[in-house]
């Protein structure tokens, strides 16, 4: 049975689980107070540190549903942050996880059997750290990225993490935050003195690739429509078309996308606006687990249509044959070129 297809915009959780000590931090109270009195939400505190047996499930499958429905709060204790290159220096661990259920996504192997919505009450302490980073580096700029390992706009209503970021970062000339969304949930967003430091990122595709692979993300016109009101709001924005598929009328679909877009973006934008273009790849690992928790998909996965690539962290991917890839390049360099002027591409692969 497919997930239902939606256009959802905030994380309404099934259950939250609240690690020891989350509920002594303001983030913590609020999102009991919001919650405490749903009968639909599940309450529990705890106290031990065995998370995972809160959360139902036998099999991947089920247990992979029972995941994306949880949401945890918790407290972030190792203030050591991943580096994130190329696209940034640090990870920002805002939240981990997300809502949405894509069948490509490459969380799918990162977040283990029972891939839940994790959010760090410590948000104070999280960024104290990021300014003990940002010393280290000066003068240099540090750059932070939001979303490495998350889409942490569902949660924002809850934590307001991004706000407190954004106003952060707004007072940092030596440091910039960006993150990548599916969701349009950013008027909170919009008021906030973010100076430009900012970069608010778009991941968009054709409707047929979002109606087909993407479950409980927003729309695309959500997206766009959430895309242009953070444009007017002055933030730098972008967007990242990936991943991209070859099918059937691929070209006009991407076509018709890079119009809407072309149409529907301010003409005096404040910045550029970026592009950044992945062409879909899997690893074998990925594979096998899509296969158990999406039975029924139809990704293109046939390893002999594709080319085995090592990839840069020690394990192998199947991408496009490099024709395909050539393909991809061209067309989308082109049309980027001809539909927008003040913009800046900053990768197709
Ligand atoms: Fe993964 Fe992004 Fe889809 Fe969430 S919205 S499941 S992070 S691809």
């Amino acid at each position: 049975m497919k997930p239902e297809k939606g256009d959802d915009n905030i994380f309404i959780p099934k259950r939250i689980i609240f690690e020891k000590d989350s509920l002594d931090y303001e983030m913590g109270k609020s999102i009991f107070s919001k919650f405490k009195d749903n009968d639909n939400v599940e309450i529990i505190k705890m106290t031990s540190n065995r998370l995972k047996q809160h959360i139902p499930g036998n099999d991947l499958f089920t247990q992979y549903r029972e995941g994306k429905r949880t949401l945890v709060v918790g407290i972030k204790k190792t203030l050591k942050f991943q580096s994130c290159k190329p696209s940034a220096h640090y990870q920002l661990p805002l939240v981990s996880g997300c809502m949405g259920q894509c069948e490509y996504c490459y969380l799918n192997t990162q977040l283990g059997d029972k891939p839940f919505v994790k959010v760090h009450a410590n948000i104070d302490d999280i960024l104290n750290q990021a300014q003990k980073y940002i010393n280290e580096r000066l003068p240099n700029i540090t750059v932070f990225e939001g979303a490495a390992t998350s889409d942490p706009i569902p949660v924002e209503y809850c934590t307001h993490s991004l706000q407190k970021s954004v106003d952060f970062f707004g007072k940092n000339p030596n440091a910039r935050f960006r993150f990548v969304t599916k969701y349009n949930d950013i008027e909170s967003l919009l008021n906030l003195e973010h100076n430009g430091h900012t970069e608010v990122r778009f991941s968009i595709n054709t409707s047929f690739v979002i109606n087909k692979y993407e479950h409980f993300t927003a729309s695309k016109g959500k997206r766009i429509e959430a895309a242009i009101k953070v444009a007017q709001s002055g933030y730098p924005v972008g967007f990242l078309i990936a991943p991209v598929f070859i099918y059937p009328s691929w070209k006009e679909h991407y076509h018709d996308l890079l119009v809407e877009l072309s149409s529907k973006l301010p003409d005096d934008l404040k910045f550029p606006v970026t592009f950044e273009v992945i062409s879909h790849r899997y690893t074998t690992i990925a594979k096998n687990r899509i296969l158990e928790i999406f039975p029924e998909n139809e990704l293109p996965m046939n390893d002999e249509e594709r080319k085995f690539k090592y990839g840069q962290f020690g394990y192998g991917k199947y991408v496009y044959e490099k024709e395909s890839i050539s393909e991809i390049k061209e067309f989308f360099t082109k049309e980027i070129e001809g539909l927008f002027n003040n913009k800046k591409v900053l990768y197709i692969i």
